[in-house]
C-alpha cells in the first residue's frame, strides 16, 4: 500500500462527518487528519479528536510559525490542518484523509498535485438545508452562512476529480470507499 493525500470537501451538513466516521469504521488502517479551529466546541466535541480548539491568536501563531500546510477562514472561523503529522504519515507511507472546504482544497492540490480531491454533493439545496437544521448543532446564523457558503463551493465542485452525491448513504459509502481504496 502506498501513502496518498485524500482530500474530502463539501458544503457544510452534507454528510462529510458521517461518511468519513463509517469509512474509517471499515478502513482502521486509514489516518484522519484532526484540524486546528477556532471554532468553540459543539455538545460532543472532544479537543484533540474533533479538532484541535485554539484561539485567534494561537491560531495565527501557528500560521506564522508554518505549522499548518493549508488554512482558510469559514463562516467567521479560522480552519487548518497541522502539517506535522501530514509529513508523519506520508513519510510511513500511509494513507491521510483530510476533510476541509474548498479554499483549503485549492491550497492542497498546489502543494500536492497527486492528491485524490473528492467532493461530496447533496441531492439539492433543500435537502442540504434539511440536514443542517436537523443537526441541530449550529445557530440560526451560522446555518444561513453555511448554506450561503454552500452555493459557492457546489460551483466549484467540477474541479474536484471525483463527485458523489450523497443521497443514499449506503451507496454514497460504497462509491467512496472504492475511491479510496482503489488509490491505496
Ligand atoms: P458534514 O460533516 O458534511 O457537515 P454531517 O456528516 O454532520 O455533515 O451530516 C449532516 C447531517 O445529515 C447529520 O445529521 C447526518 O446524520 C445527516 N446525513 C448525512 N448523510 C445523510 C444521508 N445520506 N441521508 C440522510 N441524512 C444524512
Ligand atoms: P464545521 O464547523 O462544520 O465542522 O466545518 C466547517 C467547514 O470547515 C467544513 O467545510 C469543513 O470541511 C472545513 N474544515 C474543517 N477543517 C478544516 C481545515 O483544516 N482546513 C480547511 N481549509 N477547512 C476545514
Amino acid at each position: 500500500m502506498t501513502g496518498r493525500l485524500i482530500v474530502l470537501t463539501g458544503p457544510s451538513g452534507v454528510g462529510k462527518g458521517t461518511l468519513l466516521k463509517a469509512l474509517l469504521a471499515n478502513h482502521p488502517e486509514l489516518y484522519l487528519s484532526v484540524s486546528a479551529t477556532t471554532i468553540a466546541p459543539r455538545a460532543g466535541e472532544v479537543d484533540g479528536v474533533h479538532y484541535y480548539f485554539y484561539d485567534r491568536d494561537r491560531f495565527e501563531v501557528a500560521i506564522a510559525a508554518g505549522a499548518l500546510l493549508e488554512w482558510a477562514e469559514f463562516a467567521g472561523n479560522y480552519y487548518g490542518t497541522p502539517i506535522e503529522p501530514v509529513q508523519a504519515q506520508l513519510a510511513l507511507d500511509r494513507s491521510i484523509v483530510l476533510e476541509i472546504e474548498l479554499a483549503g482544497a485549492r491550497q492542497v492540490a498546489k502543494i500536492f498535485p497527486d492528491a485524490l480531491r473528492i467532493f461530496i454533493l447533496p441531492p439539492d439545496l433543500a435537502t442540504l438545508e434539511a440536514r443542517i437544521r436537523e443537526r441541530g448543532t449550529e445557530t440560526s446564523e451560522a446555518i444561513d452562512r453555511r448554506l450561503e457558503q454552500a452555493k459557492v463551493e457546489i460551483a466549484a465542485g467540477n474541479e474536484f476529480d471525483y463527485q458523489i452525491v450523497n443521497d443514499d448513504l449506503q451507496i454514497a459509502l460504497a462509491e467512496l470507499e472504492k475511491l479510496v481504496t482503489n488509490a491505496e
